[in-house]
């Protein structure tokens, strides 16, 4: 398959890679139809990271299920998806809490794992045709329509920009009738802002 690695700071190239393999029972396989460039890449593309050369890189990922492990319930093959960029098990103490981005089973290394993501677990990322999906039950959030449809863009939104954005507001207390300042209006701020209009607190956009 093609798929974008990380070759050092500032180099990124698309090479050819084997296609991943479903190694576990609850893993999913996706065929990836469209995936996002995060702001945060740019930590690892500029070489801030200590992201290792080789990793395919990507967090922001949608597309359709190819194959699935047989202990695999809620997905099958055929279902549209869209993958929340945290990956988590569902099941330890932080998951339980509601906390996914602290999984404590994910990454042996520390308490939060992602694709394609320096520091968070073994992952390959999703700027590539196919992406393997632990936990599939729980990592896949399914999705109506068709691929390419005219949702294709805003459902891409759901892997981070948009939670994250909506999220800032959640920490923020953002209610009817609040008064809100998005400091940095990028895609996040811009939801941030969007989300403070949908709870009822006009914000002013750019
Ligand atoms: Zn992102
Ligand atoms: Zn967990």
């Amino acid at each position: 398959m093609k798929a974008v690695e990380y070759e050092g700071p500032r180099k990124m190239a698309v090479a050819d890679r084997p296609r991943p393999k479903i190694t576990s029972p609850t893993d999913a396989l996706l065929r990836v139809t469209t995936s996002g460039i995060c702001g945060s890449d740019l930590h690892m593309y500029d070489g801030r990271t200590d992201l290792k050369e080789g990793t395919i890189v990507g967090h922001e990922i949608m597309g359709v299920i190819d194959e699935v492990g047989e202990a695999v319930r809620s997905v099958k093959k055929g279902d549209r998806v869209v993958l929340p960029f945290n990956i988590a098990c569902g099941y330890c103490h932080n998951c339980h809490q509601g906390f996914t981005n602290a999984c404590l089973t994910m990454n042996p290394e520390a308490p939060s794992a992602a694709y394609g993501y320096a520091g968070m677990g073994p992952y390959q990322g999703g700027q590539a045709e196919f992406v393997l999906v632990p936990y599939a039950d729980f990592n896949c959030l399914k999705l109506p329509g068709k691929p390419g449809d005219e949702w294709e863009d805003d459902f891409l939104l759901l892997a981070d920009v948009f939670p994250t954005g909506y999220h800032a507001t959640e920490l923020a207390g953002v209610s009817p009738g609040k008064t809100v300042a998005v400091f940095g209006a990028g895609p996040v701020g811009l939801l941030t802002a969007y989300s403070s209009i949908l709870k009822g607190a006009p914000a002013k956009l750019p």
